[in-house]
């Protein structure tokens, strides 16, 4: 669920979410993450998954999500209809009050994922993204992420 009041306020780790799920969909499949809570000094994203990841996973994950940052990406907007959004993007998770055209989050060639949320405008900015912890739960990928930097 993307909450704006909750989101807008650090755009930079609001940006790194973006880029961690796009690479958690990339290496296991596993879609985006269901819920989410973002905070200035750690967040923590819930996947549903089959079971905790490894140490080595957990340090592929950082790398390639400090790989997409270290690119200096361009994050863009873009706004679709609602009728082209639904073909490309799952929709589920965005409030009622969307209205008529979707606002869909770029990044680089990396991400699109609808949002209206507030982001940073280059990933430059977003410094560098930690793991701080991950636990498996119930069906429940839990990962805890910081950004040392900022
Ligand atoms: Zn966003």
């Amino acid at each position: 669920m993307e909450v704006r009041s909750n989101k807008q306020y650090h755009p930079q780790m609001h940006s790194a979410e973006h880029i961690l799920n796009q690479t958690m969909v990339r290496m296991f499949n596993c879609g985006r993450s269901f819920t989410n809570h973002i905070e200035k000094k750690k967040s923590k994203c819930d996947y549903h998954f089959s079971r905790n990841l490894t140490q080595t996973e957990i340090e592929e994950i950082e790398l390639k999500v400090n790989q997409v940052i270290s690119q200096d990406l361009v994050v863009s907007e873009e706004f679709y209809s609602i009728e082209d959004a639904e073909k490309k993007f799952n929709l589920s998770k965005l409030p009622d009050d969307s209205g008529e055209k979707i606002r869909v989050i770029k990044i680089g060639d990396y991400d699109a994922c609808p949002c209206s949320g507030l982001h940073v405008s280059n990933t430059s900015e977003i410094g560098t993204f930690k793991i701080i912890s991950t636990d498996f739960n119930e069906g429940v990928l839990r990962v805890r992420f910081k950004l040392p930097n900022n």
